[in-house]
């Protein structure tokens, strides 16, 4: 049956800091090169559409409609220290929009508790956050936190993927998700199928559900390198037909 979700992209703020190995050919800085800013994409600026989830159309009904998931921050990280002024507004928007789905990933879960909102309690039920790892060590150093904190609804990130990853000490039944893919770009990294392979079987074995997001721009499988265009990233990963379920039902 065709997935009738509607899908919405909220961006408040745009830019961001590199601050782990994953960061190294961001796709924000990518964008804004390739697009020409003449700002600086470590300059985190509030955007004009920071109130977007509030605004109305003509008639009056909500620009983003009920039961929408709404994708987050997607060109900065939503707990990037440059929004620190910004974020609070934001909670409050996200808590008076409860018919909408807020899913953000971060690579600073570290920064989460102390910028919460002080009516936080065990997590917004309509806040979905992906703490995103890269390697081993970025992934022993977040999930713990991760795991130890209130929040309703928890995926891992694994992206983009740099080295064979061992998660199993961090999945657990809070988990709702864990999606692998590989870097884009013309610089990426390579992406190995055995790795993404490998954290299928750990998901598998901990009943987490599991999915192969993209390929990235170098994914290398049974001995060769294929460089897959950015177009073809999400749908080659899909055909690959390793999912064990598809993005929350
Ligand atoms: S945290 Fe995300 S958005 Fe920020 S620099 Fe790293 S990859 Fe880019």
């Amino acid at each position: 049956m065709a997935d009738k979700t509607n899908y919405a992209n909220w961006n408040p703020w745009h830019g961001c800091t590199k601050i782990s190995p994953g960061c190294k050919y961001c796709y924000v800085y990518r964008q804004d090169e390739m697009y020409g800013s003449e700002k600086s994409s470590s300059e985190v600026t509030k955007n004009a559409d920071f109130s977007l989830p509030l605004k109305l159309k003509r008639d009056k009904s909500y620009k983003i409609p009920s039961n929408s998931v709404v994708f987050t921050c997607f060109t900065s990280d939503f707990l990037v220290e440059g929004a620190d002024l910004w974020r609070a507004e934001a909670w409050d928007m996200i808590k008076c929009r409860r018919d909408l789905m807020f899913f953000f990933f971060t690579k600073r879960v570290d920064r989460l508790e102390q910028n919460l909102p002080s009516d936080w309690g065990d997590g917004y039920e309509n806040v979905i956050i992906g703490c995103t790892v890269e390697n081993q060590a970025m992934a022993d150093y977040r999930l713990p936190i991760f795991n130890r904190l209130p929040i309703k609804h928890k995926v891992i990130i694994v992206a983009p993927i740099l080295e064979s990853i061992d998660l199993s000490a961090h999945l657990n039944s809070q988990i709702e998700e864990v999606a692998v893919s590989g870097e884009s770009g013309v610089d990426a990294r390579i992406c190995d199928y055995n790795w993404v392979l490998d954290i299928r079987n750990q998901c598998i074995n901990n009943k987490i559900p599991f999915r192969f997001h993209q390929t990235g721009a170098k994914l290398l499988k049974d001995g060769k390198v294929y460089r897959i265009l950015r177009k073809f990233q999400i749908s080659q990963a899909t055909k690959a037909g390793i999912n064990t379920i598809s993005i929350r039902q």
